[in-house]
């Protein structure tokens, strides 16, 4: 037997349980869309409403309510198209939650993903947002994107080359945002996987490396499963829960600056890290070989004393200085006054902007 999801269309609907900060703000239209059939009607039928496409809502901030229509994508499925001995490309529709999606590449033993576990959102957001984790990164396993163009009411598809994947930034987030809409992501999987990333390593030493960790609980030969379980292990030790607390992980960027200026906080910080611009591996910890390097923007709130710092609704979690959380009654504003403050604080004290990693709307 067959079910058709009908696309629901509401009015004046409130977004609040759509989005990881708990924001209560209203939008004109909601619709969310189970097919790609579902994407052209809502197009066609709503030519004039300005959009806005959302995921998961855990990397957001509606600062007001939105005068338009917002297309939540539910497009599911998750299909193996072919394999060889070494690899298996796995296609995922972009409204999968990219952490069943890492589940469903565990049970099978696909690797390449696993150190991204526990990412909230969907597999759309994941590519928009290129995300990475622990030393991993979506595009080293994504090989192709299929996106819809709003403009020529079409499909498209997207090599990763196409996309000016950065540090945490895409063409998706600039000049094609709201005009492609990511449909689905093939994402070229690892088979018999012997070895694993394990090289990303908290060198403020508090919470120890992934290696480490593993070793705590598991035996060599290790299992995809186990280096799994030591990330979500690390992240509950360091990074707030989306049920307890309105947040969107990291607010800001790890801010890239020169070698010069580098040198200069190393004079005001003790141990300040530096991480390579050009990979994220943790591995080259020199920082001497281009002329920019990346440093750990909660390293410099921690030292400004952000870390567990409230101002009524909004705060900063007492384990990350980086991520800031509300007690889910916080409006978009109130975040957003309080994430100025702490801007100010760097760039007064360090010269450093801070750039945020969140989608800010207005
Ligand atoms: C507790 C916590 C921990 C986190 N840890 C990490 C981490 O370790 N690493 C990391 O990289 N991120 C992390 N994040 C951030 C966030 O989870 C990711 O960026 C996630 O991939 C966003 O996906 P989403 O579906 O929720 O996107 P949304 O928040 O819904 O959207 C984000 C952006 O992508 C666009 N977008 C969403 N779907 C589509 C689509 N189908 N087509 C086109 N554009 C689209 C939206 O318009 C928006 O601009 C964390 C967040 C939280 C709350």
């Amino acid at each position: 037997m067959y079910y058709t999801v009908i696309m629901k269309i509401q009015k004046d609907f409130s977004i609040k349980d759509f989005n990881t900060f708990s924001v209560d703000i209203k939008t004109k239209y909601f619709a969310e869309v189970n097919t790609i059939d579902d994407l052209q009607k809502v197009i066609k039928n709503y030519p004039d409403e300005k959009i806005f496409v959302l995921g998961g809502g855990s990397n957001v901030l509606f600062l007001r309510d939105w005068d338009g229509l917002i297309i939540k994508v539910n497009i599911m499925g998750i299909k193996v198209l072919r394999e060889d001995e070494e690899s298996v490309y796995v296609e995922v529709a972009s409204g999968e939650i990219w952490d069943d999606f890492i589940s469903w590449c565990i049970e099978r033993n696909y690797a390449g993903v696993e150190n991204m576990v526990m990412i909230p959102g969907t597999v759309g957001g994941a590519v928009t947002q290129n995300i990475a984790a622990y030393g991993q990164n979506i595009t080293d396993v994504l090989f192709e994107i299929e996106v819809f163009d709003v403009e020529k009411r079409d499909l498209l598809k997207l090599k990763p080359e196409e996309c000016n994947f950065e540090y945490r930034s895409s063409r998706f987030k600039n000049e094609w945002k709201n005009r492609y809409i990511v449909t689905s992501a093939i994402f070229k999987m690892k088979k018999n996987a012997k070895t694993f990333e394990l090289s990303y390593h908290e060198r403020a030493g508090r919470y120890g490396s992934i290696f480490e960790e593993l070793k705590s609980f598991a035996k060599e030969p290790y299992t995809l499963s186990d280096v799994a379980t030591a990330v979500k292990r690390q992240r509950e030790k360091r990074l707030p829960n989306v049920d307890d607390y309105g947040t969107c992980g990291s607010f800001f960027r790890n801010p890239i600056v020169s070698v010069k200026k580098f040198k200069e906080l190393e004079k005001k910080i003790t141990d300040l890290q530096s991480y390579p611009v050009e990979n994220l591996n943790y591995k080259n910890e020199e920082g001497e070989k281009g002329e920019f390097v990346k440093i750990p923007a909660g390293r410099l709130l921690d030292e400004l004393g952000w870390k567990g710092k409230w101002c009524e609704n909004v705060g900063v979690f007492d384990r990350h200085a980086l991520c800031v959380v509300t007690n889910k009654k916080a409006t978009g504003e109130e975040v957003s006054q309080f994430i100025q403050e702490m801007k100010k604080d760097v760039k007064k004290n360090y010269g450093v902007d801070l750039i945020e990693e969140v989608d800010i709307v207005c």
